[in-house]
């Protein structure tokens, strides 16, 4: 009799709770399906299927050293996984929890059904921090803790050979997805350790001071998110291994032990973020607080939308930033809330339209942090302070010398320090217009002071801060949680104070 191991976003060997069960129980059919229907969503990019096809790659080979390669199927998951498990005698179905987004959700459901009509049992097991059928947010943060400190689960040394064809891992042509990334990170586990080695010995020293600036963060920031979001790297690995360093470091060289904390606290965020979805899935799709719902039009605005989504606001760090992310895949956390809030609050477009296109330029898009992320820097959480981001401002602070927006805004090379951020004031600013470069979309100033104004007033009243109070109760931090838990109240509604900039505040205050 066999085990099936259902890969998903689990993409290793090591510290695989699921894996280790399934060798230790027998002989192991280690599985993963490409599901073309998932792959067609408005959240999934080619970028994201090339990077998940290269740790399919490394995964196919760690395995194969164990014993069994991987075995890859293209198909409906139900389908798929019946006629794997007639054809090869499986009688034991394992894989982790998936805090995915609303299709995977029905995917499982649709498997438990098949499983259970086929008598075939199928055990998740939990995987991080994030905690299925939650009933309190009280005392989570202390159990993810511990959850985070339990020690790593060893690769097997074995999993015997089955005469199973393996299928090839097929390529983003061969899904049709076609997407241009040209600076991509590359995906695997080697890549994700060599990403951990260098973050802990030499990138990360700078990491706190350097995260903010889109040049600098490219280099400081850890790079981990697409590995941890797929799985090639566990998140209690990069816990541990950020623990043991700060232990190293204690008392020696300047910046490591902030950055270590920093670090960490980013990782618990992590699961903070995804555990609200996994607690709401219905947060992908409607507002956190109901009384947002009906704020922006459902429609977007097709000419401010197509502008923000091609790098072509006339707003040049927020043209440089989206350009930037449509070659990489990538962009520093302060640069995406950036980019989130000027299309929520000066363009007035909705959440869900913009958060699927940044989801898909997101090679590490993971839906918990995501829908989660969209929301709140689209002030549509009602539990959350309203952070109307000076685009202008942002760059003259994050990229003071213009070196990352003239990279990217080329129309713009020449044009003078002073004016770089806002060339509609230059003199010469006729002459952009003739190289393509355009005029603003918006006037900065007025629209945020509108966008400022419609937000507050839905704000008003006692319905409001009813429902607010239902939100807080079931998705904040507690206060009594570890310091490294981001406070993610409103400040003002508790204290009735701005909060003072801390580590932990960050999400709060950026
Ligand atoms: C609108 C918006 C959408 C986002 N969508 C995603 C997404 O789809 N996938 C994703 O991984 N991150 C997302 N983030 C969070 C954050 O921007 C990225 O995790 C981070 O920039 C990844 O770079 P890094 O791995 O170098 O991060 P580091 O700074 O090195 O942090 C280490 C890890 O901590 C986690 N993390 C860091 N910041 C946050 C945060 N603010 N909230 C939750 N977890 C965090 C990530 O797993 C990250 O890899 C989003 C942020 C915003 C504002």
């Amino acid at each position: 009799m066999t085990t099936l191991v259902w890969f998903k976003r689990d993409l290793r060997i090591t510290d695989h709770a699921v894996l280790a069960e399934a060798a230790a129980r027998g002989p192991v059919l280690p599985l993963y399906i490409v599901e073309p229907e998932l792959w067609a969503l408005p959240d999934a990019s080619g970028r994201q299927w090339a990077f998940v096809a290269e740790c399919l790659q490394d995964l196919r080979s760690d395995l194969a050293a164990l014993g069994m390669p991987l075995v890859v199927r293209i198909g409906d998951a139900v389908t798929v996984l019946a006629e794997m498990a007639q054809t090869h005698g499986v009688d034991l179905l394992l894989s982790h929890e998936e805090t995915g987004n609303g299709w995977t959700y029905t995917r499982d459901q649709r498997v438990a059904a098949w499983a259970r009509e086929a008598g075939l049992p199928w055990r998740e097991t939990q995987q991080a921090g994030v905690v299925r059928r939650l009933t309190t947010r009280d005392g989570w943060a202390a159990q993810r803790d511990k959850t985070m400190r339990q020690p790593q689960i060893e690769a097997p040394t074995a999993v015997p050979p089955l005469d199973v064809a393996l299928g090839a891992i097929p390529s983003v042509k061969d899904l049709g997805l076609e997407d241009v990334c040209p600076e991509r990170q590359r995906g695997g586990r080697q890549e994700a350790l060599s990403l951990l080695g260098s973050f802990l010995t030499t990138r990360g020293q700078t990491y706190r001071k350097a995260m903010s600036s889109p040049l600098d963060g490219e280099w400081a920031c850890s790079r981990l998110s697409p590995h941890l979001a797929f799985g090639t790297l566990s998140s209690r690995e990069a816990a541990q291994a950020s623990a043991a360093r700060k232990a190293e470091v204690k008392g020696t060289r300047a910046g490591w032990t902030g950055a270590m904390q920093s670090f960490q606290a980013r990782l618990a965020w992590r699961d903070h973020f995804m555990q609200k979805l996994e607690d709401e899935p219905r947060i992908e799709t409607h507002c956190l607080h109901s009384a947002y719902e009906n704020t922006r039009p459902r429609q977007p605005d097709a000419v401010r939308l197509a502008a923000w989504e091609a790098g072509e606001t006339g707003l040049p760090f927020v043209d440089a930033c989206m350009r930037y992310l449509t070659a990489t895949g990538w962009l520093n956390f302060r640069m995406r809330s950036m980019l989130m809030a000027l299309a929520s609050y000066h363009l007035w477009l909705d959440w869900r339209a913009t958060g699927h296109i940044l989801a898909r330029r997101f090679t590490d898009y993971e839906p918990g942090i995501h829908w989660s992320q969209t929301q709140m820097q689209s002030g549509t959480t009602g539990m959350n302070t309203v952070r109307i981001y000076n685009p202008v401002k942002q760059g003259h602070d994050q990229d003071p010398d213009g070196i990352f927006t003239r990279r990217w805004v080329p129309e713009l090379a020449d044009i003078p320090d002073k004016y770089l951020q806002e060339p509609w004031k230059w003199d010469g600013a006729g002459a952009l217009l003739g190289r393509g470069y355009p005029e603003p979309v918006v006037d900065v100033a007025a629209a945020a002071k509108a966008a400022r104004e419609k937000v507050w007033a839905v704000r008003r009243g006692d319905a409001f801060r009813a429902e607010a109070a239902r939100v807080v109760k079931k998705h904040a931090s507690r206060k009594d949680g570890p310091r490294h838990f981001v406070n993610d109240r409103d400040p003002r509604r508790s204290s009735g104070k701005r909060p003072k900039k801390s580590d932990t505040q960050l999400s709060l205050d950026l």
